[in-house]
């Protein structure tokens, strides 16, 4: 309704035909106000080319993973600690900030870049050494695509930093969220991890911000305070804390779409089986804030893991683990990542009953997880984030994936943003992605055209809708009344 009237040219545009044209004929040209639909737009495309890409763009998304926070708490702009500085520079404060520091931007110059003290005109001055080196990688086009469907603006420059900023004043507004995730990004729901740090959102818009329940705290640490003063339960003993975990599951268990854990950034995800005998004496000491020696915390987490990972098992819901490359910069040990698909697959034999969704493709390593969806019955890969770390090892995998493991347990797209800007300039790429990875499949004849257009919306939706079970979700968060 209101989103409608944000962009009046956009609005003009046939939606996703638009974007799709411009994915199309790629960023460099120039793109005229009267584009016509993707129909008219295949120009120098094979046959075979054109009808992929027309269906892999008039395909709805469902996005299984992203940071978003609520609406009306970016509304309220720097107030909220996501939000760095209410400006043009919000879209390039979640991961592209990383590449501008490892391609040399001082500290100094980042907190400038990113301060709510600093005039939106005069931050230009302070990315244009560095933007040349970053707007290539996917992080960069990310933005880019957005600043380019979003606000009309074809190169980031000294001359038009003034119309992105005032595009982002005007598009800044109530609706915004719906207005890019549903009309232009043709995303039809999305899954989002909260990063408050609590395990569940009860989100304002339920429906098209569905939200996994963060089972982190439950065993990493555990975040005792944070958990357990919401449930009124005083924890003095394993069995207590067993029982705030439950309390998380029987209140949002039936509305959450999953649950989510990101403990792969401070360890391996090899969590073993620990009975609560060997683990209720570490956790006493846990309580009373005596030293826990790395074996025993490792013994506590992994029994805490597990007994969140039988509660979610319970009532159905998938786990989503983080694998692979993280986010950020100058802390990655590849020495510890390298073993996350080994462990994966000590995961899955260790609870055949669990549905696991591996994140991120395990990049770089991501060969292993094509081999572990292969093997495993309850193995699932997630692509979501994949395809601005490096867009081409993304459509590398996808093609060997879809010749080599059942197509209906791959996920294709979560923008994985906190800002809702670039999640526009994420599903671009995705398609083209796609849409490349399919089309090379039936040039190269390992897939009839038929087969590749049939595996359109298992890949972009069907899959997610059926692995998460949104039907029956939608229903009981159509009316949910939170609180
Ligand atoms: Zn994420």
């Amino acid at each position: 309704m209101k989103s409608k009237k944000l962009i009046s040219r956009r609005s003009t545009l046939k939606g996703i035909g638009a974007i799709s044209a411009s994915a199309l004929i790629g960023p460099k040209t120039a793109r005229s106000k009267e584009i016509p639909a993707v129909s008219d737009h295949t120009f120098g495309l094979s046959d075979t080319r054109r009808r992929i890409f027309q269906k892999v763009f008039q395909t709805p998304f469902v996005d299984t993973h992203e940071h978003l926070i609520e609406e009306k708490e970016r509304l309220a702009g720097v107030s909220h600690p996501r939000v760095k500085s209410d400006d043009w520079t919000m879209i390039l404060s979640h991961y592209i900030d990383s590449d501008l520091l490892t391609a040399g931007m001082s500290r100094k110059s980042h907190d400038r870049f990113f301060s709510p003290k600093t005039d939106p005109i005069d931050k230009w001055a302070l990315l244009e050494h560095y933007w040349p080196a970053v707007k290539n990688t996917g992080y960069g086009q990310a933005v880019a695509i957005a600043l380019r469907e979003l606000y009309d603006v074809e190169e980031l420059s000294k001359k038009t930093v003034k119309k992105v900023q005032s595009g982002y004043e005007k598009l800044r507004r109530p609706g915004f969220y719906k207005h890019i995730l549903c009309d232009l990004a043709k995303i039809e729901s999305c899954q989002v991890n909260c990063l408050t740090g609590k395990p569940f959102n009860e989100s304002d818009m339920p429906t098209l911000l569905m939200q996994d329940i963060s089972i982190v705290g439950m065993f990493s640490g555990p975040n005792i305070k944070l958990y357990s003063k919401p449930t009124g339960i005083k924890v003095r003993s394993l069995s207590d804390w067993h029982r705030v975990i439950d309390f998380w599951f029987d209140k949002y268990g039936k509305y959450a779409v999953a649950v989510k854990s990101q403990d792969a950034y401070r360890r391996d995800i090899d969590y073993e089986k620990v009975p609560a005998e060997k683990a209720e004496a570490i956790f006493k000491k846990r309580l009373d804030k005596q030293y826990i020696g790395p074996k025993e915390k490792k013994s506590l987490e992994d029994h805490l893991f597990w007994y969140a990972v039988e509660r979610a098992t319970k009532f159905n819901l998938p786990i989503k683990l983080h694998t692979g490359y993280y986010a950020g910069q100058d802390y990655m040990p590849l020495s510890r990542l390298i073993n996350n698909p080994g462990s994966a697959t000590g995961l899955c034999s260790s609870a055949p009953e669990t549905k696991f969704v591996f994140m991120h493709i395990c990049y770089p390593y991501y060969e292993e997880m094509i081999s572990i969806a292969k093997h495993y019955t309850n193995a699932y890969v997630d692509m979501c984030w994949a395809w601005i770390i490096n867009p081409i090892a993304a459509k590398d995998f996808l093609k060997k994936y879809l010749v080599t493991a059942p197509a209906n347990k791959i996920l294709t797209f979560g923008g994985d943003y906190i800002p809702v800007e670039p999640v526009l300039g994420h599903a671009v790429i995705a398609r083209r992605g796609i849409g490349l990875a399919l089309s090379e499949l039936v040039e190269e004849r390992w897939l009839s055209l038929d087969d590749a257009l049939d595996v359109v919306e298992p890949i972009m939706n069907k899959n997610a809708r059926r692995i998460f079970r949104l039907g029956e979700k939608e229903k009981v968060l159509k009316n949910v009344k939170w609180g």
